[in-house]
């Protein structure tokens, strides 16, 4: 690959994002992927939030551990759904008092599941631009907040997400981490729209390398994600063949950061499903180095 052969420099950012584990044995999972991925030295980590805020105390006790016991900058998502403001600031303030500096602000999904109706809580943030106003005023946190570029499932149309995404920028957003995609060209089409609305975050494309195709294709509609046809072309023929599938989804995701690379941009935040070979594998084929001082050749 031309990265590669450029050498072991980065020429790019990376960020993981984990999930709190729900059982001992995926807490010893974690664990073990995170000793596994933490070489790759990774600007921040995040762990997300339960829908409906249900794995509040698992988020809380991985992120106290990842700021207590490894070397990480580590965000915590928070999501503002069926919680008044006051229970929220509550939950800011827990978090606070472990060390989180670093949030990652979202609405969440409606109680009822992705796709039903949401309401807001009538004495909550109603949206995640609400609440990225809410925890700049009580600190200054870093903040990261979501995009969509195939856009939000819930979404009339990209307009009404782009000015959505504005109203998070305005209100403090630091960054964009965007719902995984795999068609880069959309992605350059949303991002010229996201300039064009005076948006100047950087807007930090989500990649999900491909554990199962099966399986994120049954989650990928409803959180607003398009599986292009292209994918089913490349893992044709390797259902039983595990090893030959992980070197397909290892190529796959670093073509499409390489491509993205050179079309200028500079950070990726890689969905690891807390599972650490394949996203080595991919960062690996990108002939990024372990542990090395960034080059200065990092694209905006
Ligand atoms: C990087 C990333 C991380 C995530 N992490 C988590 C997590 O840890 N926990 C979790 O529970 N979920 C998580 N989600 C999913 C997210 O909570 C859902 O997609 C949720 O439905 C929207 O939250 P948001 O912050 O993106 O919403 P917002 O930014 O407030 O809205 C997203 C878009 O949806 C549209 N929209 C919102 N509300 C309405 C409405 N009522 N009517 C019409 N259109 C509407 C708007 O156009 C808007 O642009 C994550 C998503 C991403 C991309």
């Amino acid at each position: 690959m031309a990265l590669k052969n450029e050498g072991r420099g980065r020429n790019f950012g990376i960020s993981f994002e984990f999930f709190p584990p729900k059982s001992e044995e995926m807490e010893g999972q974690l664990w073990d992927t995170v000793a596994k991925l933490q070489d790759w030295d990774p600007d921040f980590v995040s762990v997300t939030y339960g829908a409906g805020g249900t794995t509040k105390a698992p988020t809380l006790s991985a992120v106290t551990r990842f700021l207590s016991q490894t070397p990480l900058a580590t965000a915590s998502h928070l999501t503002c759904v069926g919680a008044t403001k006051e229970e929220t600031h509550q939950m800011i303030d827990t978090f606070r008092k472990v060390g989180v500096k670093h949030f990652v602000a979202l609405r969440g999904d409606a109680p009822g599941g992705v796709g039903a109706p949401y309401q807001p809580h009538p004495g909550g943030y109603a949206n995640a631009a609400e609440l990225v106003a809410g925890l700049k005023s009580v600190g200054d946190f870093e903040i990261s907040v979501s995009a969509y570029p195939e856009k939000h499932p819930e979404s009339r149309d990209t307009a009404a997400d782009i000015e959505m995404l504005k109203r998070k920028a305005d209100n403090g957003a630091d960054r964009a981490l965007t719902q995984f995609f795999f068609d880069n060209d959309n992605f350059e089409r949303y991002l010229e729209r996201v300039r064009a609305a005076g948006i100047s975050i950087p807007i930090v494309p989500g990649i999900m390398p491909i554990q199962n195709l099966t399986q994120l294709k049954r989650f990928a509609g409803a959180c607003g994600a398009v599986i292009p046809a292209f994918l089913d072309e490349r893992f044709a023929g390797f259902d039983d063949k595990p090893e030959d599938r992980a070197k397909v989804a290892a190529e796959v995701a670093a073509e499409q950061i390489e491509d993205l690379v050179r079309r200028g941009i500079g950070d990726f935040h890689l969905y690891t499903m807390n599972r650490a070979p394949l996203v080595s594998a991919v960062l690996d084929n990108l002939g990024y180095s372990r542990r090395a001082s960034k080059s200065a050749g990092a694209a905006a």
